[in-house]
């Protein structure tokens, strides 16, 4: 009952060309490009990003981020994980989100990205950054977006972390995490995000 009432709320049509199929048809799936190369924000020591942040991916991300698509979620860390250079990081976490806006939402975007990026390498997550409030980073102008957001850690860090992320525009948010876990007592950091957009000209 709830699966179908959900079926009818959100119909699983490909963001694509709109026909049923979830997340994406494979026609469509075959258009999606990669990001062009970018130099890890500073503080990570490797980033990878399977897709450019546009067009069908920019959906697919928009469809994770502002419903919790579990099947999204599940494609996307699927790409994710893929291409993760090794060696594995000992622990999942994610890039930390405002409390004002998970409430917003109903729910941790990145972290539950993290969550499927995470069974899929069996290592844990756990949530070790915390977002203090401001703007969320998506919607400001490029200059406020380059200050970055205020991250911490909750506690101490382990040694090896993978940061895990929907999208990164400038990198600044991953750059702030990747300082709260060396300041708290992390070596290597390592990050992967679903789509990156072209580093700004
Ligand atoms: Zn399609």
């Amino acid at each position: 009952m709830l699966t179908q009432l959900v079926a009818v709320v959100f119909p699983l049509l490909c963001p694509g060309c709109g026909r049923p199929a979830e997340p994406v048809c494979a026609a469509c799936a075959t258009d999606l490009r990669p990001p062009s190369p970018a130099s890890p924000p500073p503080g990570i020591d490797a980033w990878w990003s399977p897709l450019a942040y546009e067009g069908v991916a920019r959906e697919l991300v928009a469809r994770a981020k502002y419903r919790g698509a579990h099947a999204v979620n599940a494609w996307l860390a699927e790409l994710m994980v893929a291409g993760l250079p090794p060696p594995l990081p000992s622990v999942v976490t994610s890039a930390p989100t405002t409390r004002d806006r998970r409430q917003e939402r109903g729910f941790d975007h990145a972290a539950l990205l993290a969550g499927h990026v995470a069974r899929r390498l069996h290592r844990p997550q756990r949530r070790l950054l915390v977002r203090d409030p401001g703007a969320p980073q998506t919607g400001l102008a490029a200059h406020a977006r380059k200050q970055g957001p205020v991250i911490r850690t909750c506690e101490r860090s382990p040694t090896t972390v993978l940061v895990v992320d929907d999208v990164a525009t400038t990198g600044t948010t991953l750059a702030a995490s990747a300082a709260a876990l060396r300041a708290a007592g992390a070596e290597h950091v390592v990050a992967i995000t679903a789509a990156r957009t072209a580093p700004p000209s």
